[in-house]
């Protein structure tokens, strides 16, 4: 095993290969806060890539609700679970070292899923993990708007209602595609080397002619995005629509367009991009790019199950009504201040918000352009400011691709239809 740099761990960490980083590395912010489960995205990408005979138990994209949903069912419970067995003394999140760039949230104490499966099994897999069955894979949406906590009466409110920091009855959606992760689990398991991480923007994809389909990637997946296909018998996953990241989608006009499930959403909850990397495979400074401002400024949008050590590349910002001690399991230590930001966000943050799904184009900066106050008040007992700033996103040439501004037009329809467009 190699030792290598994982910076949502703050520490160094065993991999079965030396790092090597792409020059950008494919990247999203999914902001749970907006998901409604209206599954466009889920259609999107199954109407794309797999609504083809032997995948139909197949869902690249999919959005499940929790605690209890997930595609495949507890594929997060059961892989926790995993991870407890094989640290015993705990897993726990140490102090921060002050090094934002190499261990923004403290260091991760605790065995990942690469030197757990070498402290249990010495000499066999290489990757801690478990192959999920066939009824797993089989309802992808199960649970759906299943809450946990306090049942109310059906059909009154809830007597003592809700109130923020955390509601008694919760839940939320969880948006989840491939995270393309920079130490993927699926490659290191795979006994044909027949997966890689492409040195352009790190997108990670199953070369279909070298699969024999053994099954190690999908055993190996934390996150379970590597799926088997029983009439071909080989494995997919997958391959964040690169056709429109190169600009190759006939519609894009040689412009890098989004995934197709980003584009398509109607939650305007998701942002992907291109983001640069230093050659030790952190973040590069890069001020102006949304996504950088997001995870490394504003510290708003968090990796899923940090604690895995794939060092994933879809970022969240947290559900703010759900549990802390939930949602830290699930995010890492920096769910606190990114909620505390989310909640109060200030001028830059509130502009940045407003690039997301107004254009289907890659942001690869943005620039803000003062407008006037607008309001003054008081939420939760905070004085509150908003201006209508305006937001102007920036393709990879530099060209503006659009502007809009933080306060949204209201539209009023004529009184001939009232009721249509
Ligand atoms: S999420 Fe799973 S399938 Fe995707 S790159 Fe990471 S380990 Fe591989
Ligand atoms: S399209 Fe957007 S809002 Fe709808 S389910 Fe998907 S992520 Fe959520």
């Amino acid at each position: 095993m190699a030792q290598v740099h994982n910076w949502h761990l703050g520490r160094e960490m065993a991999y079965p290969y030396e790092a090597a980083f792409p020059e950008r590395q494919f990247a999203f912010v999914f902001n749970i806060n907006r998901c409604i489960a209206c599954q466009s995205c889920t259609m999107a990408c199954k109407s794309t890539w797999t609504f083809s005979k032997g995948q139909e138990q197949m869902w690249w994209a999919n959005v499940e609700t929790k605690p209890y949903g997930g595609y495949p069912m507890f594929w997060d419970a059961k892989i926790l679970e995993l991870l407890d067995r094989a640290n015993p003394d705990g897993m726990a999140w140490t102090g921060t070292s002050g090094d934002d760039r190499r261990s923004p949230w403290g260091r991760f104490e605790g065995r990942t899923i690469f030197e757990a499966q070498r402290m249990l099994t010495p000499d066999s897999a290489r990757v801690l993990g478990y192959l999920p069955t066939d009824e797993e894979w089989n309802s992808p949406n199960i649970y759906e708007d299943n809450p946990v906590g306090t049942r109310g009466v059906p059909g009154e409110y809830h007597k003592t209602g809700e109130a923020l920091p955390e509601h008694k009855t919760w839940f939320f959606y969880l948006a989840r595609i491939c995270n393309h992760c920079q130490y993927p689990a699926c490659l290191a398991a795979c006994p044909r080397k027949a997966i890689y991480k492409r040195p352009e923007d790190g997108i990670v994809l199953i070369d279909q002619a070298e699969c024999r389909g053994y099954r190690k990637c999908v055993e190996a997946c934390p996150y379970k995005k590597s799926m088997y296909r029983g009439n071909t018998r080989v494995s997919e996953k997958c391959i964040a629509c690169y056709p429109r990241i190169e600009g190759k989608d006939p519609e894009s006009g040689g412009i890098p367009l989004e995934t197709r499930c980003m584009a398509a959403c109607i939650g305007q909850i998701r942002m992907q991009g291109l983001v640069k990397l230093n050659r030790d495979g952190t973040w590069a400074e890069d001020r102006q790019h949304p996504l950088y401002y997001l995870v490394h400024v504003a510290k708003v949008a968090l990796p899923l199950y940090p604690q895995f050590g794939t060092e994933p590349n879809g970022y969240y910002i947290p559900p703010r009504w759900v549990p802390r001690p939930y949602l830290r399991q699930m995010f890492g230590p920096g769910v606190d201040q990114a909620i505390e930001r989310y909640e109060n966000p200030d001028r830059e943050l509130l502009a940045v918000l407003q690039l997301f799904r107004r254009s289907s184009k890659m942001i690869f900066g943005y620039k803000i352009v003062e407008g006037p106050k607008t309001y003054e008040g008081t939420l939760r007992g905070r004085t509150i400011t908003l201006y209508n700033d305006t937001v102007i996103g920036y393709g990879k040439d530099g060209k503006e691709l659009f502007r809009t501004t933080v306060d949204e037009p209201i539209h009023v329809r004529s009184s001939q239809h009232a009721n249509s467009i």
